[in-house]
């Protein structure tokens, strides 16, 4: 029997399957007590042996068990050298955006969480730092967006919501090519479906607030770093100044969420199959953008770089009173804003989580007032089919 008596020896777990490595994470369990579940550890700070002696704990915003076992797992799930939990995926991308210098640009997706589009809008706007929005999917278009001061491609695949797919091995070549960094939101896929650390990207991130806590319980927000220990670096500094870190409470929930993403993966992704077939032969439903449809664009890609779906869905329906039909008498399935719990969530992406998208950026890309947002749950796919049918055929 292994017997991790410190914090310090944990495993790397790289002899087991994702399906054993999400369930034991790094310690695996608290090594002091031998307790199961990684304890709580609700302390501000730890107290000293000596002078110059340290537990490896000082003080909760630099380092705390409960969140450290957290960023261990997911440097090990992601296959990184470095974990960071952030208190919100807005935090581990505002730590990933202040990676970049003033006079620094940024090539982006241009179909992306609206609140990445606020961060490099808004805030890092006034700092210099410049930004171009391209199809991802479009290896000619990320090329030609290149300019001489381009120091990171920002990547989320698929996207949000209008499901495009990007090449992360091609994208990551050409970033590297010109000396960039590659980051990738992995919060739709999560490591269960897609690794972007192994196919060449350099930092992954993520709302850990979806699949990663899985149960709509917590706001969190994860950065992965594969391997440059000066990155590593420069993200402590800013975790430890900003203090953006995750809470040992919430670092819990989304530890005890990642126990379970392989079997709610599986199940998010065998739902989401049904129920995107089953809106295809709606005939108030003009459009339905997933992944998993063999004829969709970008097909060949998602089988070369991931193992499953997901169970993302967008879907665009006849007109604006069938939108507004399907929001008010939808039950089972819930009209709310977010994505990736056991709970099918239904999303107004126009006024909901792509507000601040830019008006003519929405328009480009079909975003209007006809277009939803399915988050599918794992509950029985015929139930959340009879309730969308009676939602839609009100
Ligand atoms: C929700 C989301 C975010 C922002 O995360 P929060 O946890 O809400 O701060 C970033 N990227 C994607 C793809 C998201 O879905």
């Amino acid at each position: 029997m292994k017997n991790f008596s410190n914090y310090k020896d944990y495993s790397l777990k790289q002899d087991l399957h994702i399906e054993s490595k999400v369930v034991h994470g790094a310690l695996g369990c608290e090594p002091l007590t031998g307790a199961v579940s990684m304890p709580i550890f609700q302390s501000a700070t730890f107290r000293h042996p000596e002078l110059g002696n340290s537990t490896g704990f000082d003080y909760s915003r630099l380092e705390n068990p409960t969140r450290q076992e957290l960023e261990r797992t997911m440097a090990i799930l992601e296959g990184g050298i470095k974990g960071f939990a952030f208190s919100s995926g807005q935090a581990a991308n505002m730590a990933v955006f202040s990676l970049l210098d003033v006079g620094d640009h940024v090539v982006m997706s241009d179909d992306i969480y609206g609140g990445t589009s606020r961060i490099i809008n808004d805030i890092f706007g006034k700092y210099g730092i410049t930004h171009t929005c391209v199809d991802m999917s479009d290896l000619e278009a990320v090329k030609a967006a290149i300019t001489p001061k381009t120091k990171m491609l920002f990547v989320e695949t698929p996207t949000n919501p209008c499901m495009k797919v990007a090449d992360i091995r091609a994208v990551s070549d050409i970033a590297r090519a010109i000396g960039a960094l590659t980051v990738v939101d992995n919060t739709f896929l999560t490591p269960y479906f897609q690794q972007p650390l192994n196919l060449g990207a350099d930092i992954v991130t993520h709302s850990s607030t979806k699949y990663l806590g899985g149960h709509n319980d917590t706001i969190s927000g994860i950065v992965v770093i594969k391997d440059d220990e000066d990155i590593v670096s420069k993200v402590r500094v800013h975790i430890k100044s900003h203090g953006s870190q995750l809470s040992p409470m919430d670092s819990w929930l989304v530890l005890r969420g990642i126990k379970t993403l392989a079997v709610r993966m599986d199940k998010h992704n065998e739902n989401a199959l049904k129920v995107a077939n089953w809106l295809r032969t709606q005939p108030k439903v003009k459009k339905v953008y997933y992944v998993g449809f063999s004829d969709h664009r970008d097909y060949e890609i998602t089988k070369k770089q991931t193992t499953g779906f997901g169970g993302m869905i967008s879907f665009a329906v006849d007109s604006f009173e069938t939108v507004k039909k399907i929001l008010k008498n939808v039950d089972l399935v819930m009209f709310a804003e977010s994505l990736g719990g056991t709970e099918t969530l239904i999303t107004y992406p126009t006024t909901q989580t792509h507000e601040d998208t830019p008006k003519e950026m929405k328009e480009a890309l079909g975003i209007d007032e006809c277009f939803l947002r399915l988050s599918v749950g794992i509950e029985n796919a015929d139930d959340i089919i009879a309730d969308l049918e009676r939602a839609i055929n009100s």
